[in-house]
């Protein structure tokens, strides 16, 4: 199934969003102290990090370990009316409500993106595609009641899929051993 949303960040096409949109108090590994919706100290009007390559030296090194999962330039993109270069958008207050809001949407996509890769079963696969679509068809509407809506029914399924994922390699390796104990 193609994904319709991307989860890997690209600062490039984003404002900034992260560096403005939260509190330093939910920010670990942030040297500086500011309140949600106030630009870091060390952000650029421009949108650039102005100690990019410094950040762990200089105590930032929270930064480099956030990862938005595509949330950034997903707000970005939906909300810049300015014409602006991305990545040269300024955040807007707007953008930083709903940066917070599809945030955790976001951690749920890409982890339901993550298990494409693991062959799963049929059954498993055709959950796994529903909490994707359901997640997707969410975020693209727009709406800020969608998207709180689907986020703790995802999060539920999610969770089973990963448990029986979990359920079914253990089965997997014991069945791999039992093999081995066998023929070795
Ligand atoms: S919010 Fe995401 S895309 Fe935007 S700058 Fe931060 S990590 Fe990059
Ligand atoms: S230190 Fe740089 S990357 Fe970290 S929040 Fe500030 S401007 Fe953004």
């Amino acid at each position: 199934m193609p994904e319709r949303i991307a989860t890997t960040s690209d600062c490039a096409k984003c404002a900034a969003l992260c560096c403005v949109a939260y509190p330093s108090d939910d920010m670990p590994g942030f040297a500086a102290s500011k309140r949600s919706g106030e630009p870091c100290p060390r952000l650029a009007p421009c949108g650039t990090c102005t100690i990019y390559e410094d950040r762990e030296r200089l105590g930032f090194g929270g930064c480099i370990a956030y990862d938005c999962f595509g949330a950034g330039q997903f707000v970005t993109q939906a909300l810049s009316h300015s014409g602006a270069q991305p990545g040269r958008t300024v955040a807007t207050q707007a953008m930083i409500d709903r940066f917070l809001l599809v945030r955790p949407a976001f951690d749920l996509l890409r982890l339901a993106q993550r298990l494409a890769d693991d062959n799963l079963p049929p059954e498993h696969e055709s959950r796994r595609v529903s909490i994707v679509r359901s997640l997707e068809d969410a975020l693209l509407t727009g709406d800020p009641a969608s998207v709180e809506h689907v986020l703790l029914p995802a999060k539920a399924a999610l969770r089973d899929l990963y448990a029986a994922r979990s359920m079914q390699n253990r089965k997997g390796n014991l069945n791999s051993r039992r093999a081995h104990a066998l023929v070795g």
